[in-house]
């Protein structure tokens, strides 16, 4: 399949938008029932949006910058009239009467959506496993899992069903699936993109962001999707910065730094490839230096107070009143509890449980007040880290694709899958992961690069040094 920027471009020049959304339509054949990638193709609708844009094109109107692209959708994310799941049993058949922005913003500028995908419940999990309609499996080798939460994603964009997708990523969930399926994928810098109708998991953490095979590709959508939006108060005031416009701007005299807490404890194979790219980075005329930054390595417990209290609050929405399934009972609250116990997932309401632990009145001081410290306390140590460098390199994720069910029966096994990319949800920074080299089993490694707030420009410069340097580009 072409590159989302080859099929802009072949469709502003007047080959027809269906060409693409057929070829994308003929993937999603060939392997979903193989892989569980979608949860909801929409046929008709992508014929439809497609023949719109042959009718601007037509009449002499520029489609926007992703003319004709197909994209998947995360099914956390609210589509108008289609459904909207995140994969949990208690939304299951709830049609959304509303797009999220993000939604709004792809259609406006001519990509086409060919459906949702799959995620672990609720956005909670590494691996997709926890999805309530089974895991998606992992297309470089169906024996693994893809990654998690946006798994779906990130196996619509590796086995080529669509050039380009979204996701989200609250502790990782973008990130390490890119890195686990050898795509790009970033998480952008808190509130540059609009939450508005992403379903919440934990609302200060969430950002929706892309996944693509390529550096340009990646800051083509970032770019069509950012900017801020008066629906979420917790969106950026200033204009959408230019990205792709940079992606060949190099790192000549930028200063980077390797960081200890973000790659101890990978395997080797993880360790000699961000080593590799550090040395990449060097040749093409970066200043490296070697910097530890002890706070990081609080970042998973915290996580695990601050997620999970921000979640329990969130989900108690889902109550069998006014979303998806309702099982009844003899009284209102009968009825609820019958609702929750048999719409969420084990996970969910494991989550649910420590996060309202988390917040009671004997222990909130003990709790999630220490835990927003030492948030504070990360925050600031960044701050100190990016007085003296422009970026930080590391490790995405500790090891490549595992195994399905190789984690499930541990969920601290699972949770600590996100050691390296859970620091940067606390901070809010911006933050990339791209493929560099292969690992066992000849699967991708991914590598972080993580900067301040609003640097995304920076970012993918650098991410493309390496691509080219890993010949993928
Ligand atoms: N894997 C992490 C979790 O389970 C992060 C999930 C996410 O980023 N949505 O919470």
């Amino acid at each position: 399949m072409k590159s989302a920027l080859e099929i802009a471009a072949a469709v502003r020049g007047g080959q027809s938008a269906l060409v693409a959304v057929e070829e994308s339509l003929t993937a999603i054949r060939a392997r979903n029932e193989e892989l569980n990638v979608f949860l909801y193709v929409d046929e008709d609708g992508a014929r439809a949006a497609a023949a719109h844009v042959d009718e601007q094109v037509r009449r002499g109107e520029d489609p926007g910058l992703l003319a004709g692209v197909p994209i998947a959708l995360k099914d956390n994310l609210c589509t108008t009239g289609i459904p909207t799941t995140c994969s949990s049993k208690i939304l299951e058949g709830w049609k959304p009467p509303y797009n999220a922005t993000v939604v709004d913003r792809l259609v406006a500028q001519g990509a086409i959506s060919m459906g949702k995908t799959n995620l672990d419940e609720f956005a909670m999990g590494s691996s997709t496993e926890n999805s309530a309609f089974g895991p998606t499996r992992n297309p470089l080798d169906p024996a693994r899992v893809p990654g998690g939460s946006s798994g779906g994603s990130a196996a619509a964009v590796a086995s080529n069903m669509t050039p380009i997708s979204l996701g989200s990523d609250t502790g990782g969930s973008i990130r390490q699936p890119a890195a686990l399926c050898g795509l790009v994928g970033v998480k952008p810098t808190y509130g540059l993109v609009s939450r508005y109708g992403l379903i919440a998991f934990a609302s200060s953490l969430d950002q929706i962001g892309p996944f693509a095979h390529s550096v340009s590709d990646a800051a083509l959508l970032l770019e069509a999707i950012a900017g801020h939006d008066p629906l979420d108060s917790t969106s950026l005031p200033e204009p959408t910065p230019s990205l792709l416009a940079h992606v060949n701007d190099g790192v000549a005299g930028k200063r980077v730094a390797i960081v200890r807490e973000l790659v101890d404890g990978a395997d080797e194979d993880v360790v000699r490839a961000v080593n590799k790219a550090v040395e990449t980075l060097k040749d093409a005329g970066a200043t490296i230096v070697e910097l530890s930054i002890p706070e990081l390595h609080l970042g998973l417990s915290a996580y695990y107070l601050i997620a999970p209290a921000e979640a329990s609050s969130n989900l108690a929405r889902f109550d069998g009143v006014r979303f998806g399934n309702r099982i009844d009972g003899e009284d209102v609250t009968a009825m609820m509890e019958a609702t929750r116990t048999a719409g969420f997932g084990a996970e969910v309401k494991r989550r649910i449980m420590l996060g309202t632990y988390a917040l009671s009145a004997g222990y909130f001081d003990a709790y999630y007040g220490q835990a927003l410290k030492v948030r504070t306390r990360m925050i600031e140590a960044f701050a100190t880290a990016y007085q003296q460098v422009d970026m930080i390199i590391g490790a995405t994720t500790p090891s490549v694709a595992f195994e399905f069910g190789s984690k499930t029966n541990d969920p601290m096994a699972m949770y600590l899958n996100d050691v390296f990319t859970i620091p940067t949800n606390l901070a809010g920074e911006a933050t990339i992961s791209v493929p560099f080299g292969t690992g066992e089993a000849n699967l991708p490694i991914g590598v972080q690069l993580l900067g301040p707030g609003r640097s995304e420009a920076r970012l993918f410069a650098a991410a493309r040094v390496l691509e080219i340097a890993d010949g993928r580009a």
